[in-house]
């Protein structure tokens, strides 16, 4: 239909600051050691701006505005922050283009998902938790006639948050919106590959929060990330990210028993069941779109099903079905509302898909389709693009156990329900599944049988603020979205009152 204009160029929606420093307190502020890097585009594989370096000191100083903001913030009604809440949300959707060619700028996936999916559910986070801070309630226990047990809930104060580079917004928001709608302060450290677009957020909503209640120390893992982790005065760290960095946190987190929760990798299986298979209508046309969903963002999302098991009954028809519907994802411009897969985030991630592409075939698996880097021509050229890869095998393969975190699947069959789900669940990971069957006996087994956090059935790849989401074994601890997540930015505070006239009656 249109594509928009590169950022910066005439006719564009956006364009990026030539640098983005810290932002603490309210104010942007440079980094204590005024150094900075290049923030490269996926899109062209040029750089477009820079950004501060942060370390230890800069965490420090983010961590004192958040706390001295803290002293009001944390005392503010639900309702005031509800209401600043939904005013952030109104914000994002006046500008929702200008986001959603920011982050696709940022990390090359396509402007179509980030103006349909990843910005619109990003204000709705914003905006679910605004209600649901208001609906929850605090609770009064009767212990006996003349005492009462109050419970109230208290934010932690000064929170944590360190964020990935596949949805560099989302996953910003997945951590803000409830943290703020409890009453917390936040000190967040993007990605290094992409944190120029959460400062193009930050400069849209910033007159709408108190100063120091959200601040932003941009920089790279172990200069930034690891004394955020590790910081005395933080009273929660939240991190989403791969599961080696996950263990790293998590030691970081125990010098000072700072709670953790933990989003991380998967593996996720696709398990297609033979009655999927038994008439070619529009559910096994839906069943294929499914199939192909591991090309969705690149194949950059923690939950890509990234290994699909089909039944051996209907294995080749449905495969080569599948590859027909794989063949035809437009892979192009990801500024093109017409592209549906785009660049990988970074040079690093496309070397990583390559040398598994390399390992795929290394260990015996059967190359279907794709399997290279994609050079689209022109300033497209200089891109990190990778055609949809499948590849078929065992599950003992490396490509069938590891995360590749790119367009690539792992194919293989099964017989029958036992062994379906013994593959499924023959990982490390437990994050997303999915299922398709045609009988709703066999998705309630399967989906109940399948060790992960969350299980598609007959669809794949939906993300409602409303539905929890997270990690069995290995994929992580805690829960994000729903009003459960709530409990992870709040502690308990119990006054126990007696209204005894009365002595105890034990001195
Ligand atoms: P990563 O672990 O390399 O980095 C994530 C963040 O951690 C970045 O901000 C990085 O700077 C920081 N970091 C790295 N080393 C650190 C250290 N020693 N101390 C403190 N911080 C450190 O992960 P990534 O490559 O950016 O993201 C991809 C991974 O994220 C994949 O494994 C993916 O599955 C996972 N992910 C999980 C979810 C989920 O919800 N479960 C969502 C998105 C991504």
């Amino acid at each position: 239909m249109s594509i928009y204009a590169n950022p910066g160029a005439e006719g564009a929606v956006m364009s990026y600051a030539s640098r983005y420093d810290h932002f603490i307190g309210g104010e942007y502020v440079a980094p204590a050691n005024g150094q900075y890097f290049e923030n490269i585009t996926p899109v062209t594989g040029k750089p477009f701006t820079e950004i501060a370096r942060g370390t230890a000191a800069d965490v420090d100083r983010a961590v004192d505005a958040g706390w001295k903001a803290f002293a009001t913030w944390g005392k503010t009604s639900v309702t005031e922050r509800s209401v600043i809440l939904n005013k952030i949300a109104d914000r994002m959707e006046q500008n929702l283009e200008l986001l959603a060619v920011a982050e696709t700028w940022e990390n090359g996936k396509p402007v179509r998902e980030t103006l349909a999916a990843d910005i619109p559910l990003a204000i709705d986070h914003f905006r679910y938790f605004a209600g649901a801070i208001r609906a929850q309630e605090g609770s009064i226990g009767e212990l006996d006639g003349d005492t009462v047990a109050y419970h109230f809930h208290e934010p932690l104060g000064v929170v944590g948050q360190i964020i990935p580079w596949n949805f560099p917004i989302l996953m910003a928001i997945w951590k803000l919106a409830p943290a703020l709608a409890a009453g917390n302060c936040i000190v967040l450290k993007p990605a290094e590959q992409t944190p120029a677009s959460i400062h193009v957020l930050i400069d849209l909503i910033k007159d709408l929060l108190p100063d120091g209640v959200l601040n932003v120390v941009n920089g790279f893992g172990i200069e930034a990330g690891a004394p955020l982790a590790a910081h005395p005065r933080i009273r929660k760290i939240a991190f989403t990210g791969e599961t080696t960095t996950g263990r790293l946190i998590m030691q970081y987190a125990s010098e000072n028993l700072i709670p953790v929760t933990l989003e991380l990798g998967g593996k996720s299986p696709n398990v297609f069941f033979a009655d999927v298979a038994r008439q070619k209508d529009s559910y096994y046309d839906k069943a294929l779109e499914g199939f192909t969903f591991f090309a969705l963002n690149q194949g950059e999302v923690c939950t890509c099903p990234s290994r699909a098991l089909v039944d051996r009954s209907i294995y080749d028809g449905f495969v080569a079905d599948g590859l027909e519907r794989v063949a035809k994802v437009r892979q192009g411009n990801p500024l093109d509302t017409e592209t549906s897969i785009g660049a990988q985030a970074s040079n690093d991630q496309l070397e990583k898909i390559l040398s598994y592409i390399d390992i795929g075939k290394q260990g015996g698996a059967k190359l279907l389709c794709g399997g290279e880097r994609a050079d689209l021509g022109g300033e497209l050229s200089g891109g990190y693009y990778v055609t949809p890869t499948v590849f078929e095998g065992t599950n003992d393969m490396r490509i069938f156990q590891e995360e590749i975190f790119g367009p690539v699947l792992a194919l293989t069959s099964f017989d029958g329900f036992d062994e379906a789900i013994s593959i499924a669940n023959d990982t490390l990971y437990g994050l997303g599944a999915g299922v398709w069957s045609r009988e709703v006996n066999t998705l309630y087994r399967a989906g109940r049988a399948i060790e992960a956090g969350r299980v598609w059935s007959n669809t794949y790849h939906q993300y409602p603020a409303h539905a929890a989401f997270g990690g069995y074994k290995q994929s992580g601890i805690g829960r994000e979205n729903h009003k459960m997540m709530l409990d992870h930015y709040q502690q308990t505070k119990n006054l126990l009152v007696s209204y005894a006239e009365g002595p105890m009656g034990f001195f």
